[in-house]
């Protein structure tokens, strides 16, 4: 069911929002060569909690037997691995590595949920195309996140836009709805057709995120039943805002003011 916030969980829902940019933030501060997962994890957590909010993937519920549920308050995910990497002591970032953080702050009720990808220090020109196109992906995709409009448009746009850059999408894992779950319907797939899905609506709270490679589509998972990589070896990165749909343009729930 999709679910239509009201003003004051709208109001629930931007607090949330800008703990996770607040978090993000703190991150992409602490990212350079030496720094390990594990300790970007922690500044992650010590930010939310800061502000009165909770990490929401920690504890996260694999739903698969065997599989501990997710250990991190931060997903951190390094150069060929597209998401869910699990942060730890033994991961240290290096020059020219990139780096995907993706976190959810949870407070009051509601949640916030954003990705981005970082270079740590300087980067290859492949993986700064890939960064580029990733980010610009999310913003090409919003231009049709507007009342009427329908959910494949969104998709549409974002598949179109990496695919004329020659690069791939991530199919098997996808953008949701958001707001007292972490995942609520509608999914939204990262390629799609437009005209197709359902019809957007003012109060709608949406996790947009598009996951690119910049080798083939093939994804692989890691035996630690978390870790997404890409099967050639070529990195991927991933961005991802939570936005809410208006009478007018959307609005990016996951973006501080400066
Ligand atoms: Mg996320």
């Amino acid at each position: 069911m999709v679910t239509i916030k009201s003003k004051q969980e709208i109001e629930k829902m931007r607090e949330a929002c800008k703990i996770a940019a607040l978090a993000q933030r703190a991150v992409e501060e602490a990212i350079k060569p030496g720094i390990s997962t594990w300790e970007l994890d922690r500044i992650a957590e010590n930010t939310m909690k800061q502000y009165g909010a909770i990490p929401a993937e920690k504890g996260y519920p694999s739903g698969v037997k065997g599989v501990p549920d997710f250990p991190g308050s931060i997903c951190a995910s390094v150069n060929d691995e597209v998401i869910h990497g699990i942060p730890s002591k033994r991961v240290i970032l290096k020059e020219g590595d990139i780096i995907s953080i993706d976190l959810v702050a949870y407070k009051d009720g509601f949640h916030g949920d954003c990705a981005r990808t970082y270079a740590v220090g300087n980067i290859n020109k492949e993986s700064q195309k890939l960064m580029e196109v990733t980010k610009q992906a999310f913003f090409e995709g919003i231009q049709f996140a507007k009342k009427g409009n329908r959910l494949g448009d969104i998709s549409h746009a974002i598949g179109e836009f990496v695919e004329k850059n020659g690069l791939n999408v991530v199919k098997e894992f996808q953008g949701h709805g958001i707001g007292r779950q972490m995942h609520e319907d509608p999914g939204i797939p990262n390629y799609g057709k437009a005209g197709r899905g359902i019809r957007l609506e003012p109060g709608m709270t949406l996790a947009i995120e598009p996951m690119v490679m910049l080798g083939s589509d093939e994804i692989l998972q890691l035996e630690d039943g978390w870790t997404i990589v890409t099967e050639d070896g070529k990195n991927a990165a991933h961005y991802e805002n939570t936005i809410l749909i208006t009478e007018n343009k959307p609005e990016i729930l996951t973006k501080l003011e400066k």
